[in-house]
């Protein structure tokens, strides 16, 4: 018999959670021969599970299991498999139920050990509950449901595992008159099949690329540029729109030129400065990228009275073009999915928001930042890195929509 009292005395979280002393199968252990490096994480056990103690044995499981074996997988050969949460989750009428967030966060340090201990190649979450427990943790603002995660392949770095939503069986097997559901997470199994001889990319701490310019250098790096076939660009400012010149300023402004070298430069105020960032902004030969491009031409035109030219790519429309669910374009969700960094502007993110949500011409608290030298070094390091992330991602969106492919 299992010692539920045991476990409860040496777990905190289980005592907290208490689903462990209503099931036959406490603490579900990982079940699988793991020879692909596949680990599947599900939502809760259901009644079979819980009375063989294994996971993915009923209806949904064999549901897997089926469609595994189309994309030349074995559920229980191949992979290692948990659930989100590792005890049996029950209503009132003893049918399995969702479990909650709560129940969720109380099973994380199992999911994350679990991840550590075994260290799998592939991550595939399977439905919300796991969406829930891998990224509610890493992922507060917006985490969206299923929908927004599936289908992409992320190269997580904190985990060093590609990290692959997906929809959960059961979700498939109610959705049985809608045969496109089935073929959608057929293909989404299809990729992560094609994961498995894909090596893990090799990742660098990017900041080492931004360089951080002296006052005194600005015009000298402008004109250099000068030289570039396209720029990325991206600008800190003191507030989301420029109408209130009195109290609005450009603080820092990033501009990229290659995939490795991003120069962050403290704003121009002199006429040589600016005239610089004129000449070069206005120059036809130097095609412009940014994030949300109306956002930097609005702010660099009232401020400066540029007129950038031409715009050449904005990496937030491309990233809606390629796919336009909600909630999927901005650089941040992007430079996750794409490049696996999860988080490189808390720090500074709080700074960036406005002081009254309901007027957009209202000041941020961006220059708390500018005042304290190390948080400024933290903002213009930002400020380089989106340009830096901006650049490559529009580079891979030039590849995927094959724009100028036809032409030359
Ligand atoms: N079986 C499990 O173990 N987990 C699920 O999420 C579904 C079925």
């Amino acid at each position: 018999m299992q010692n539920t009292l045991f476990n409860n005395i040496i777990d905190t979280s289980c005592l907290g959670c208490g689903l462990n002393t209503k099931v036959k199968t406490p603490q579900m252990k990982p079940y699988g021969n793991f020879k692909k490096g596949i680990l599947n994480i599900g939502e809760a056990p259901g009644e079979q599970e819980d009375a063989t103690g294994k996971p993915f044995q009923g209806r949904a499981g064999q549901a897997l299991q089926k469609a595994y074996a189309e994309v030349d997988i074995d559920l229980f050969e191949d992979c290692l498999n948990i659930n989100a949460v590792n005890c049996r989750t029950m209503d009132d009428n003893g049918n399995n139920r969702t479990p909650t967030n709560q129940e969720i966060a109380h099973c994380r340090n199992r999911v994350f050990n679990c991840i550590r201990m075994h260290k799998p190649k592939i991550i595939v979450l399977l439905g919300n509950s796991a969406v829930q427990s891998v990224f509610g943790d890493r992922w507060k603002k917006n985490l969206g449901t299923i929908t927004k995660w599936r289908g992409w392949t992320i190269p997580d770095r904190e985990l060093n595992a590609w990290i692959c939503p997906t929809l959960h069986p059961s979700y498939i097997i109610r959705q049985e008159d809608a045969p496109g559901v089935e073929t959608v997470w057929l293909q989404d199994l299809e990729r992560i099949a094609g994961l498995i001889t894909t090596p893990f990319p090799k990742f660098e701490n990017e900041s080492k690329y931004v360089k951080i310019i002296p006052k005194l250098e600005i015009v000298n790096i402008l004109n250099k540029l000068m030289g570039s076939d396209n720029i990325f660009i991206d600008i800190e400012t003191t507030g989301l729109k420029p109408y209130n010149k009195d109290q609005h300023k450009i603080v820092c402004i990033s501009i990229c030129n290659s995939e490795n070298n991003v120069y962050v430069l403290p704003a121009p105020d002199t006429d040589e400065e600016i005239n610089a960032l004129k000449d070069l902004l206005e120059n036809p030969n130097v095609g412009k990228m940014a994030h949300n491009m109306k956002y930097e031409d609005t702010w660099l035109n009232v401020i400066y009275g540029i007129s950038v030219n031409p715009w050449i790519w904005d990496s937030m429309i491309a990233a809606h073009i390629l796919d336009n669910r909600t909630e999927i374009s901005s650089l941040k969700f992007q430079v996750y999915v794409n490049f696996g960094v999860v988080d490189y502007d808390s720090a500074i993110e709080k700074y960036l928001h406005s002081t009254d949500d309901k007027n957009a011409n209202s000041t941020n608290r961006v220059m708390e930042l500018v005042a304290n030298p190390i948080k400024r070094k933290e903002l213009f390091t930002y400020c380089g890195l989106d340009s830096l992330f901006g650049y490559r991602l529009a580079m891979r969106q030039v590849k995927l929509i094959g724009f100028g492919d036809e032409h030359d």
